[in-house]
């Protein structure tokens, strides 16, 4: 479904992806791990077009990224994302949140919108809260609301660049659930997180990243016990 052949990107002298080959099929949850500084977020933004690379390429269902335009909102539209940090709109309800996007991206209409957003609000375990504003939820909800509103656009993939780094630990969890339930769904996912326990529930496959390159990958159970490469082994023995 997602094809990365050959990518590179540079930074000025910084040579941030480096032949970058990826494929991540229909279905399958792919978790990203590696050292800080190794280019995981750079990478989940290249794949939304956030940002641009200068060679290789990336197609979704066989289509190249489009650079600009239409094309490009509907490419976003295709391609979730979920940040570290929530990025909801704070002047804008929960549900309209969610509602924003159908309605201005995919041509939705409003009663239809708000219908769709309270099953999804329901499904991440918020509908209670759809009149509220962000500030007045917490890190975790506001984490799974960010979740709902993604979803809301009918994304082919989503990607997610460490979801509950931002969160205190006792909301962590209610999160991975949620996209443990997503994984389970079927959807497809880039998931860039340090947390285990998830790449081991969902994760079908782990990739591992240092200096802008994927160094090793593996199924989680493989990568996590009998790492190959002296950098993921390196890396393991300071976050297990
Ligand atoms: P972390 O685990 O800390 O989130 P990461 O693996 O996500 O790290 P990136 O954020 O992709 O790493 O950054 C990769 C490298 O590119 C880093 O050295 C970073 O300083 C550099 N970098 C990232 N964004 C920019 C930018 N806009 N301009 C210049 N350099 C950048
Ligand atoms: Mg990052």
């Amino acid at each position: 479904l997602v094809v990365l052949d050959k990518v590179n990107k540079h930074f000025g002298d910084l040579h941030v992806l480096q032949d970058i080959d990826l494929t991540v099929h229909e279905g399958e949850v792919v978790v990203v791990i590696g050292p800080s500084g190794s280019g995981k977020s750079t990478l989940c933004r290249t794949i939304n077009r956030l940002e641009g690379f200068e060679s290789g390429s990336i197609t979704i269902d066989g289509q190249e990224l489009p650079q600009e335009g239409k094309a490009l909102a509907t490419l976003r539209a295709d391609v979730g994302m979920v940040f570290q940090s929530f990025n909801l709109f704070s002047h804008k309800t929960i549900l309209e949140n969610v509602t924003l996007g159908p309605v201005k991206v995919r041509g939705a209409k409003a009663p239809a919108a708000r219908k769709r957003a309270m099953e999804l609000l329901e499904r991440v375990g918020v509908a209670h809260q759809a009149e509220k504003y962000p500030a007045q939820l917490s890190g975790g909800q506001q984490q799974r609301v960010a979740i709902a509103r993604s979803l809301a656009m009918e994304p082919r993939v989503m990607l997610f660049d460490e979801p509950t780094s931002a969160l205190d630990p006792e909301m962590i969890n209610e999160v991975l659930d949620v996209m443990t339930q997503l994984a389970h769904s079927g959807m497809t996912m880039i998931v860039v997180t340090h947390e285990m326990g998830f790449a081991r529930k969902a994760g079908d496959r782990v990739v591992f990243m240092a200096d802008g390159a994927i160094v090793e990958e593996n199924t989680p159970e493989e990568f996590f016990t009998h790492a190959q490469s002296a950098r993921a082994k390196d890396f393991l023995g300071k976050i297990l």
